[in-house]
């Protein structure tokens, strides 16, 4: 396995730029996640990982060595895309036996190599059979082993669950970072679901409009958004202006109406310099809707009218007015949902609110 770096990478087709310089660090081992709504550029960086296209301007370079020249068979990579292309006239076996087809691999050894693959997909016993007589989700394992009977040095993921169903998906999901954690294989995942992303990845490389928006742990993306777009791509955030009226070692105070006064903890706060406009970021699952009389100890708080309710399942989204503002909730039903119209309280607390200067907005 090897790290994947890139220096200063650019990729323009004719005049437009779909990939602005960029710079990234991939560590060995890691599952790493490119993020972003379609056209963001992800698959550009995939496939110039890959070698399926040139960069304009920069380096890759895989395990420290520079490989723009270098054509995609030498790089050493399992690839998985969307579109899995199995040959149909080819068995389970010969189809994972393909991706050896080039490497001098002792007959013998082709055999289990193969047979070790299908284990780890789980699909010991489908070798004889044709892909046409198995499920999209084995079908979608096959091609995963095929891309891993090579021993990749880097395992490369275009959104290699997007075909299968909810359901399958999600089962899909564990099973491929399962995998991952066995082998142990640097892998670059390409995805614009980010509940797929947030579950599955060490690093998450948020992305929009051919530029990174922020790298870090699913945690820290999470709650930590580094901007306005990134707060909102990442599950239902609320934006509040507001007013940072001072920061120090402890955090920022801001105040954000109707809310009044709030202090946003450091680690939350780290990207407003110092007084001046700012946002309060508010997660929509951090909002609790209540009657006043139950609002926990601790909260901040202010009073709202339910405008929709909205059902999903195990939470409901309320849509809330406070006054001029609308803010959603997303809350557990415990016993029955408020109704629309129902006078209530919204809070939070203080810890799970985060700050962003305005100009990143
Ligand atoms: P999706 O999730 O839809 O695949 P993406 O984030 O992977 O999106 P890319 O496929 O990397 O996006 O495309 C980034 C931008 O570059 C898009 O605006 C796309 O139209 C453009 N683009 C990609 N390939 C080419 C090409 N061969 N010629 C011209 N423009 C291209």
């Amino acid at each position: 396995m090897s790290s994947v770096t890139l220096r200063n990478v650019v990729k323009r087709f004719h005049k437009f730029t779909a990939v602005h310089e960029t710079n990234l660090e991939i560590p060995e081992g890691a599952f790493v996640t490119l993020l972003g709504p379609s056209g963001c550029g992800k698959t550009t960086n995939l496939r110039m990982i890959a070698g399926l296209l040139d960069p304009t301007e920069g380096e890759i370079l895989i395990g420290g060595r520079r490989v723009n020249d270098v054509p995609i068979h030498k790089r050493n990579l399992g690839i998985v895309f969307q579109n899995y292309a199995l040959f149909p006239h080819k068995t389970v076996a010969e189809n994972v036996a393909f991706g050896l087809r080039y490497r001098d691999v002792p007959k013998a050894d082709v055999a289990a190599r193969v047979q070790a693959a299908l284990d780890l997909v789980q699909l010991p016993d489908v070798g004889e059979r044709y892909p046409k007589a198995l499920s999209g989700g084995q079908q979608q394992r096959i091609a995963l082993a095929r891309a891993i009977v090579i021993e990749p040095d880097v395992l490369l993921l275009d959104e290699p669950l997007s075909a299968l169903d909810a359901n399958l998906r999600e089962d899909m999901r564990v099973e491929l970072k399962r995998i991952q954690d066995k082998i142990g294989v640097t892998t670059v995942f390409v995805t614009h679901d980010q509940s797929e992303a947030l579950a599955m990845s060490d690093r998450i490389v948020v992305m929009s409009a051919g530029r990174i928006e922020q790298t870090g742990s699913p945690e820290e993306v999470y709650n930590n958004p580094a901007s306005e777009f990134v707060a909102q791509f990442l599950g239902a955030s609320n934006m509040l202006e507001a007013r940072c009226t001072g920061t120090d070692a402890g955090g920022a105070t801001l105040e954000a109406e109707p809310f009044g006064q709030v202090a946003v903890p450091a680690e939350k706060a780290q990207r407003l310099g110092g007084p001046g406009a700012a946002q309060l970021v508010l997660r929509a699952e951090k909002l609790l809707v209540m009657p006043a009389a139950e609002m926990p100890e601790g909260m901040i708080t202010a009073p709202a009218r339910i405008e929709t309710v909205d059902y999903q399942g195990q939470t409901v989204r309320y849509f809330l007015r406070l006054g001029e503002r609308q803010l959603q909730a997303i809350n557990m039903i415990d016993e029955r949902p408020f109704e629309q119209g129902a006078e209530v309280r919204v809070g939070f607390r203080p810890k799970d609110a985060s700050a962003l200067p305005m100009e990143t907005a």
